[in-house]
């Protein structure tokens, strides 16, 4: 079988499965669950891959809602990625929901499509996208181990091959003062809340500042339990990000400065916590290829990133530090709409989110029977990570 007659044969598995991944993709859109909770979703894209007489490796890596499984022999190994965790509040505004479903897809067709062909695919479904960076923690437990290279898709309101998606890292700072009675004897407290506001003053000043292309924001998670008690601790959760990282250090340093000289000010004690940096994703230019041409044979155009555009931060980024990787994003809408946003939310159990998981998995089954056919393509793929990485890493 020639690859054409491979890519066709992989179109045709995908849609016969089409109405089990749609069931799978709507159950965990109405079941949302949060980083690490998602017991629902993991569980049931293993229990399909089993009854598909897939053998599954739950909690791969060592996280407990993680999965992986592997199918073909010899030759190169391509990961395909899915994730599946929600956000508080909203559910899949994100649309992870039809990630998962749309690996778990494109691992089943190619399955199906690779005899007599020299290649393993690995499916990893992934937890803890929007926090924990739960990608990170599952290659230091080895999920990503021997992997040539790493493809996946996310839900959006463009066809898009390299989005830019920035470095990102989570401070979570807390001050702490000395409680008394805030009418009584007020001189005897030391007010953690007027510490962390007055911070939070220096850092929306120095928001005014900084590049565009770079974002401070955040949210004050702690505020103090009583009007009349001198608040003894209080407390933000900050995110600071840039597309560049010597950039993001010097910000990780102002922000900082921001909140300790308030500690000063106000005689209270700082304790900052940093998260793990969450990496630029650096989209690998001939495996992108590969993507835009499959995705075209399938009746779209993927486009280039504009120029003012971003979409946040992922842990895909981590991924693609490392090994040769893809992050593109299909449209799931008619026109643009805001990601995690209610409307969001609604797009991603629409018939066209649903049709869009179908080409996805297509296109990503495609792409990884490309890098198992055309020899030249995974070594293209490993020179341009060299040259991406030189560029980066400053
Ligand atoms: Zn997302």
């Amino acid at each position: 079988m020639d690859a054409a007659a491979r890519k066709k044969r992989i179109s045709e598995r995908v849609d016969a499965r089409a109405q089990a991944l749609d069931r799978l993709a709507l159950e965990i859109h109405a079941r949302p669950e949060l980083a690490f909770e998602e017991r629902f979703a993991s569980s049931s894209l293993a229990d399909y891959l089993e009854s598909e007489k897939v053998s599954v490796e739950r909690g791969a890596g060592g996280v407990e809602s993680a999965f992986a499984a592997e199918a073909g022999s010899g030759g190169p190994l391509v990961a395909i990625l899915g994730e599946y965790d929600a956000l508080p509040g909203i559910g899949h505004g994100c649309g992870h929901n039809l990630m998962g479903t749309a690996a778990v897809g494109a691992f089943l067709a190619l399955r199906d499509t690779l005899d007599g062909v020299r290649g393993r695919v690995r499916v990893i479904g992934c937890p803890a996208e929007e926090r924990g960076n739960g990608k990170v923690q599952l290659m230091k437990g080895g999920a990503f181990e021997g992997v040539d290279a790493a493809l996946m898709y996310h839900p959006g309101d463009r066809d898009e091959i390299d989005p830019l998606m920035l470095a990102m890292v989570n401070l979570d700072v807390e001050l702490l003062g000395k409680a008394a009675h805030a009418a009584a004897e007020p001189y005897d407290g030391v007010n953690a809340l007027d510490g962390l506001v007055l911070g939070w003053t220096a850092m929306s000043a120095l928001r005014l500042l900084v590049r565009s292309d770079s974002r401070i924001h955040g949210i004050i998670t702690d505020g103090g339990k009583a009007a009349n008690i001198i608040p003894d601790r209080a407390a933000a959760r900050l995110m600071v990000r840039s597309p560049d990282n010597t950039y993001l250090a010097d910000l990780r340093r102002r922000v900082l400065a921001c909140f300790e000289g308030a500690a000063v000010a106000t005689g209270t004690e700082i304790r900052p916590t940093w998260s793990d940096v969450c990496e630029v994703v650096s989209t690998n230019r001939p495996l992108a290829e590969s993507f835009a041409e499959n995705v075209r044979t399938l009746g779209r155009t993927m486009q280039p990133r504009r120029l003012a555009d971003t979409h946040g931060s992922t842990d895909m980024g981590n991924v693609t530090t490392v090994i040769p990787g893809i992050h593109p994003f299909l449209s799931i809408t008619e026109g643009p709409v805001p990601g995690h946003s209610i409307a969001f939310t609604d797009a991603a159990r629409a018939p066209r989110a649903l049709e869009t998981m179908h080409l996805a998995a297509k296109a990503l089954a495609m792409t990884a029977l490309d890098v198992f056919t055309e020899p030249a393509l995974l070594k293209h793929a490993k020179e341009a990570h060299g040259n991406e990485r030189r560029a980066v890493v400053p």
